[in-house]
C-alpha cells in the first residue's frame, strides 16, 4: 500500500479472527438498527455476498430526540447473534451504558459511538475487557481529545481498539457532517492503532457513500464501517444514508479494484 508507511508497531486487531489494521482492510456493513429478524438477516446474508467481512447493527440507539425508535434493545442483540450464526459474520454493536454489558457477552466487537467519545466512566469499563472495541471520534472532537479517549481505554489494558472516523460538525449544513479525510494519514502519523471511516454518517446521504469510500481507500484508510438496509425508504433510522445491498455490492466492487491499483 503505497499511501501511507507500514510500521512494524501497528496495533492489528483481531475481531473473533478478522483483523484490522497493519495491512488488513475491513469492511463492516449492515443496518443502523436491527428491526426485525427478516430485515437483519436478509442484509447480513447480501452484505456477506458482497464481501463484507463484518455485520453491524445498533441495538442501542442514541437517537437526538427521545420520542425518534431508541432500537430494539436486548432483543436487537439477540436477532444480531441470529445473523452471526446464520452467515458466521462477527458482529459490532454499539454500547451506550456498561449495565449493558452481560448483553454484550457474544457480540465480537463493541461500538463506542461519537456522543460517548468522552464518556470516560464507559471508556475505562471497556478498558477493563478482552474484547475489540471500536471508538467513533466525537461530534467536535480534536485529534488529540480522540487519541486521549482512546488511552483510556488502553491505559486499562484493553489495546484492541480500532478508531472510526465519521464527519465532523463544520458551518456545512448541507451534508449532516464534514468527513475529514486528513484524519486518516494524520492518525497514522500520530497512532499505532488503524483508522476506518464511515462515510455513511458523514455525509448523511447514501448517493455520496461511494465516492467517499473511494476517497478514504486512496488516503490508506484500514477498513469502512457502511450502513446498509434492504429497505432505506421505510428503515426505522438513517434511511437517507443507507444503501441497498445493490448499491454496497457496487462500492465494495470499487473498493476492492482501488486497493489493488494502490
Ligand atoms: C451509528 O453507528 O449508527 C451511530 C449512531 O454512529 P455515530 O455514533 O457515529 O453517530
Ligand atoms: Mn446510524
Amino acid at each position: 500500500n503505497a499511501t501511507r508507511r507500514l510500521h512494524p508497531e501497528d496495533t492489528v486487531v483481531d475481531v473473533s479472527g478478522v483483523k484490522i489494521g497493519g495491512g488488513h482492510f475491513a469492511m463492516i456493513a449492515g443496518p443502523c438498527s436491527v428491526e426485525s429478524r427478516e430485515q437483519i438477516i436478509d442484509i447480513a446474508k447480501q452484505v456477506k455476498a458482497s464481501g463484507a467481512t463484518i455485520l453491524r447493527g445498533g441495538a442501542f440507539k442514541p437517537r437526538s430526540s427521545p420520542y425518534s425508535f431508541q432500537g430494539m434493545g436486548a432483543d436487537g442483540i439477540e436477532l444480531l447473534l441470529e445473523a452471526k450464526k446464520e452467515t458466521g459474520l462477527p458482529i459490532v454493536s454499539e454500547i451506550m451504558d456498561i449495565s449493558q454489558l452481560p448483553l454484550f457477552e457474544d457480540v465480537d466487537m463493541l461500538q463506542i459511538g461519537a456522543r460517548n467519545m468522552q464518556n470516560f466512566t464507559l471508556l475505562k469499563e471497556v478498558g477493563k475487557l478482552d474484547k475489540p472495541v471500536l471508538l467513533k471520534r466525537g461530534l467536535s472532537a480534536t485529534y488529540e481529545e480522540w487519541l486521549m479517549a482512546a488511552e483510556y481505554i488502553m491505559s486499562e489494558g484493553n489495546h484492541q481498539v480500532v478508531l472510526c472516523e465519521r464527519g465532523i460538525r463544520t458551518f456545512e449544513t448541507k451534508t449532516r457532517n464534514t468527513l475529514d479525510i486528513t484524519a486518516i494519514p494524520m492518525m497514522h502519523e500520530l497512532t499505532h492503532l488503524p483508522v476506518i471511516i464511515d462515510p455513511s454518517h458523514a455525509a448523511g446521504m447514501s448517493r455520496m457513500v461511494h465516492p467517499l469510500s473511494l476517497a478514504a481507500t486512496g488516503a490508506g484508510a484500514d477498513g469502512l464501517i457502511i450502513e446498509v438496509h434492504n429497505n432505506p425508504a421505510k428503515a426505522l433510522c438513517d434511511g437517507p444514508q443507507a444503501l441497498t445491498p445493490d448499491a454496497f455490492d457496487e462500492v465494495t466492487r470499487d473498493v476492492t479494484a482501488l486497493r489493488n491499483a494502490l
